[in-house]
């Protein structure tokens, strides 16, 4: 993550205001392959954005909230009405029962969500658990909280990631505050299994650890997998924090309103910090998430079968170029190792070149460890853009086989 953009204008006496905490992060790659691929005209599989609409239902509703004067700050844990419909959807999908009053909160979008349960669970010294490859603000987050990272490698394997369950048990240590797991997960495209979920479950509860889940791709799960959160195995309602939001799912990344569940002492720690970050965001967009939440089960299914449809392509796009492919069963995204294209393994080297080659950006998985050695090799692509767009970049992609 050290590939900044930005060059020092400072005059040498100017004291760096950068903090310590922040200054190992530089500038987010997805920032850097981003402008990348306006400045090259690439077809962009890096950031992870579809590039059509959501349902007009949601549409329509938000431009309804604004013209009926839906425009001041809302409630600080959010309208009534779409902490009522998170319920409702996690007891429709999940089987879960929450108090929308006191167990549900709204934020801005999982990220402000990650960052109100870590700055407001962690003492400084805390140690958390985490598998990488990670989502990038997550080290980020428990590094302004002062806490201390502690990772657990995720391995691609022919048949998805897998870790080690002994260097798991290892990991935890007194310190050990939490787990901070993500399922499905990004960037690997894994789901944990059953198995993988009662081995964590297990540990927490035997450890006395919180585990945070971020579960944003919980509807995005290919070939009849299905996802299992955290909170519904036994022994964890009262200890798992749930996280999750409405860009992913409904196709409106810009608009940032997501949401944290579970126990009430916990929402109230992650409440505690979030009131100060944002305070609440995103007025006319919660009731129209509401509205989301509340589509049927057809919304759902289309959206799985259409997404499912895009990785195809995609997957034989890269198999055409001639990549190791690892298998993606969730999420927008598809891993695969470069080495077969490039002996010297360098995945970084590969992505900042493939724009001027053949015009299609993917994003480096360097960027999600904490290692960034362990994923070296292993480079992002993500199949969220139009049939069109997967074809047209598939077709460059298999040239890269010549
Ligand atoms: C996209 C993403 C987020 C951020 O979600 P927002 O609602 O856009 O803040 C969090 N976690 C993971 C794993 C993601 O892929």
């Amino acid at each position: 993550m050290t590939i900044s953009r930005f060059v020092s204008t400072y005059a040498h006496d100017v004291r760096d205001p950068l903090t310590a905490k922040l200054a190992p992060f530089g500038t987010t790659i997805f920032a850097t392959m981003s402008a990348l691929a306006v400045e090259t005209g690439s077809i962009n599989l890096g950031q992870g954005f579809p590039d059509t609409d959501g349902p007009s239902e949601v549409l329509d509703a938000a431009v309804d909230a604004i013209r009926s004067g839906q425009n001041q700050y809302p409630p600080g844990l959010g309208i009534p009405d779409l902490r009522r419909a998170v319920a409702e959807h996690q007891q429709r999908f999940w089987g879960i029962e929450l108090d929308p009053d006191t167990e549900v909160l709204i934020t801005a979008g999982a990220t402000e969500a990650l960052a109100g349960a870590l700055l407001g669970t962690l003492e400084p010294g805390d140690e958390v658990v985490v598998f990488e490859p990670m989502y990038d603000s997550y080290q980020a987050c428990i590094a302004l909280a002062g806490a201390r990272i502690v990772p657990v490698l995720l391995r691609p394997t022919p048949e998805g990631y897998r870790f080690d369950p002994d260097e798991l048990r290892a990991a935890i240590g007194p310190r050990t505050r939490s787990i901070l797991l993500n399922t499905p997960h990004n960037p690997t495209g894994k789901v944990f299994t059953a198995e993988e979920m009662h081995q964590i479950a297990t540990l927490a509860i035997e450890h006395d650890l919180m585990v945070i889940t971020d579960e944003v791709y919980e509807h995005l799960i290919f070939d009849g997998r299905q996802h299992l959160p955290m909170s519904t195995l036994p022994g964890m309602r009262e200890r798992t924090l749930t996280i999750s939001s409405g860009g992913k799912t409904f196709h409106t990344t810009g608009w940032k309103i997501g949401w944290i569940s579970g126990p009430q002492p916990m929402v109230k720690a992650a409440m505690s910090a979030k009131q100060f970050l944002t305070y609440v965001n995103g007025a006319p967009f919660q009731p129209a998430m509401a509205v989301g939440l509340r589509l049927g089960d057809d919304y759902f299914e289309s959206l799985i079968a259409n997404l499912a449809d895009s990785r195809d392509r995609l997957h034989a796009g890269l198999h055409g170029a001639g990549f190791t492919v690892y298998p993606s069963e969730a999420t927008y995204f598809t891993t695969v190792d470069v080495t077969p294209l490039r002996a010297d393994g360098d995945g970084m080297a590969f992505c900042l070149e493939l724009p001027h080659r053949i015009g299609v950006v993917a994003v480096p998985n360097q960027v999600f460890y904490v290692e960034p050695a362990h994923g070296r090799n292993l480079v992002r692509f993500a199949c969220c853009k139009r049939p069109e767009v997967i074809d047209a970049a598939v077709e460059r992609l298999v040239t890269l086989a010549n």
